[in-house]
């Protein structure tokens, strides 16, 4: 298996592999040590290994998706449609209709074929190289919105913090000068 995870200390996305009795993954930039939760792996109804939590953030809600590669994916299309605007010109429909077809057939088998990655939705970590498992759930974007306006929060409360802060210092500075007064 392998991470790929926002690294705090060097401000980068970092990817490093794992096994099931990893503790912790040094950084591929910076090389610093991201320690893991004391357990990660579970086990589904089937007695397959399954990642039980995020290894990064240590949150429970994983959801799977396809790995797919975007700009294969549109490589694919744009090469399909270029060839077929050529037959267009020619006046050649049939051909200009079987060009489409055949590389939308193309695009489809690579998604069908393509392995999923699990993600975290609380830190967005992205994780590889697993046992697929039918415990695994696709997105959901209520579970999204709920961390992401978790986010939200946070960051105001940062900023109303740091906002305090500012004005706590000022009073405290009018506070002197009344008192010399
Ligand atoms: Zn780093
Ligand atoms: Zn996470």
């Amino acid at each position: 298996m392998n991470v790929t995870y926002f690294c705090k200390a060097c401000d980068k996305v970092s990817r490093a592999a794992f096994d099931a009795s990893a503790t912790a993954v040094n950084c591929s930039r910076c090389a610093a040590e991201q320690a893991f939760p004391s357990s990660f792996l579970g086990e589904d109804s089937e007695g397959n290994s399954i990642l039980e939590r995020c290894t990064i953030c240590g949150s429970h809600e994983l959801y799977y998706r396809k790995q797919f590669n975007q700009r294969l994916g549109i490589g694919i299309i744009a090469l399909g449609s270029t060839l077929s605007t050529i037959a267009y010109a020619n006046h050649n429909l049939f051909w200009t209709f079987l060009i489409l077809f055949i590389f939308a057939g193309v695009d489809l088998l690579f998604y069908i074929f393509m392995k999923n990655l699990l993600q975290c939705y609380k830190c967005n970590s992205e994780f590889r190289g697993f046992d697929e498992s039918p415990e695994y759930e696709p997105f959901n974007l209520e579970v999204h919105e709920k961390y992401h306006q978790q986010r939200v929060r946070l960051e105001r409360a940062e900023k109303e913090r740091q906002w305090l802060e500012q004005q706590t210092q000022a009073p405290s500075d009018d506070g002197v000068h009344e008192a010399h007064d």
